[in-house]
């Protein structure tokens, strides 16, 4: 590798299984067949994730709008979740005429604070959504436990956690329903695409009615919706690649796990740096190694991608705090929210890159320290 080789923070892995399917797919996916990988997609996703049911979508959004429409979530209501999210999670609320509510984050997980959840509760709030920052766990024992007491639904946003593990389940597994992406930059990619998983069967026939247009699965009339629904579907040859990526999913997330468990090492002994947790009893899926530095060493952001900018590394930036954006209020009070991002930074982790790149990285964040310290 030359010097100045660009390393990328994310990019697929796609071995020429994806492309036998998707060739397949567009060759002879038509007609009768339309369905045969979408089916099978899901089918895999099931035995994957242990669930019932399960709905391939044209993107993670998508399967987030229908879910909480079909929770019956509508104007005036209010959805619970974090403020450090990606804006896919907070805008289905919108779309719905409900209101977001942003709750600070825990200081180790990055994730939901369930006590700050719990405080925000009004009788409007509909459900709490627990997003799986980066792969790592919400605390989903205690988010559980408040929504059995308050009669609310706790929601999976596992776009970024394909792979991770509490206490024995997967994510997306465990709340009353879960959405998982499928875009370019995440552990298992069809391009753009999504997935709707979930345990309860009524949910699952009120989704399933509404992706198909309402139309509902006993309805025997053609061209009959018995509801407005939506259209987000997956495509037979997105789902192709998504059933190639399947069969290969557990060397996806154990060379995602690698990564991150080799950066830990190196970075190990800098006392000073936080980077994606692993608490007793959970696996974390690593989609994305995340550090944040203590506030004591000064490092900020900026500062910080220059520097890997400057050795050609993709680093990105730790999302901003929601609340922070123009269209919604100003919420600074989430202290975690606002404070951890203007210290920390996103590495490159994607599957084919080797040791030589990320040693490169490790040097960059000594570098980087080096001069601070
Ligand atoms: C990527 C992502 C999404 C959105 O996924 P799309 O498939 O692009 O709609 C939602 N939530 C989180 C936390 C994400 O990282």
């Amino acid at each position: 590798m030359t010097k100045k080789e660009r390393i990328y923070y994310t990019k697929p892995s796609i071995s020429e299984l994806e492309v036998e399917y998707a060739t397949d797919a567009a060759r002879n996916g038509w007609g009768d067949r339309c369905y045969e990988y979408i089916n099978r997609f899901e089918q895999l996703f099931k035995q994957h994730l242990n669930v019932e049911h399960a709905i391939a979508t044209s993107s993670c959004t998508g399967a987030m709008h229908m879910g909480l429409s079909a929770l019956g979530i509508g104007l005036g209501d209010e959805v619970i979740l974090a403020d450090t999210n990606w804006i896919a999670t907070a805008a289905p609320i919108t779309y719905l005429g409900a209101k977001p509510v942003f709750v600070d984050i825990l200081p180790d997980s990055w994730c939901i604070d369930p006590i700050q959840a719990e405080a925000a509760i009004t009788s409007k709030t509909k459900a709490i959504i627990a997003t799986h920052l980066y792969g790592n766990l919400c605390d989903m024992d205690a988010l559980l436990a408040i929504g059995q007491k308050y009669n609310i639904p706790i929601i999976e946003d596992a776009a970024e956690a394909i792979g991770s593990v509490y206490h024995g389940k997967r994510v997306g597994s465990i709340g009353r329903f879960g959405v998982f992406s499928f875009h370019g930059t995440k552990t298992l990619t069809t391009g753009e695409g999504g997935m709707f998983v979930t345990n309860d069967n009524q949910l699952y026939e009120t989704v399933l009615t509404l992706s198909n247009h309402g139309r509902a699965r006993n309805q025997t009339k053609q061209f009959y919706p018995d509801i407005i629904g939506f259209k987000y579907k997956m495509s037979n040859i997105q789902a192709a690649i998504g059933c190639a990526q399947m069969e290969r999913i557990d060397d996806l997330i154990s060379r995602k796990r690698e990564i991150l468990a080799y950066y830990r090492q190196q970075l190990a002994h800098l006392s000073f740096i936080q980077i994606n947790p692993e608490p007793e009893n959970t696996i974390n899926g690593a989609w994305m190694p995340t550090v944040v530095f203590d506030a004591s060493t000064g490092i900020i952001r900026e500062k910080l991608q220059e520097t890997f900018l400057a050795e050609n590394i993709d680093a990105r930036f730790f999302f901003y705090p929601l609340s922070g954006l123009s269209m919604f209020e100003s919420k600074l009070s989430n202290h975690n929210a606002w404070d951890i991002p203007t210290r920390a930074i996103n590495l490159p982790s994607y599957h084919d890159m080797n040791k030589n790149a990320i040693d490169k990285i490790v040097i960059v964040i000594f570098h980087a320290i080096g001069k601070k310290i």
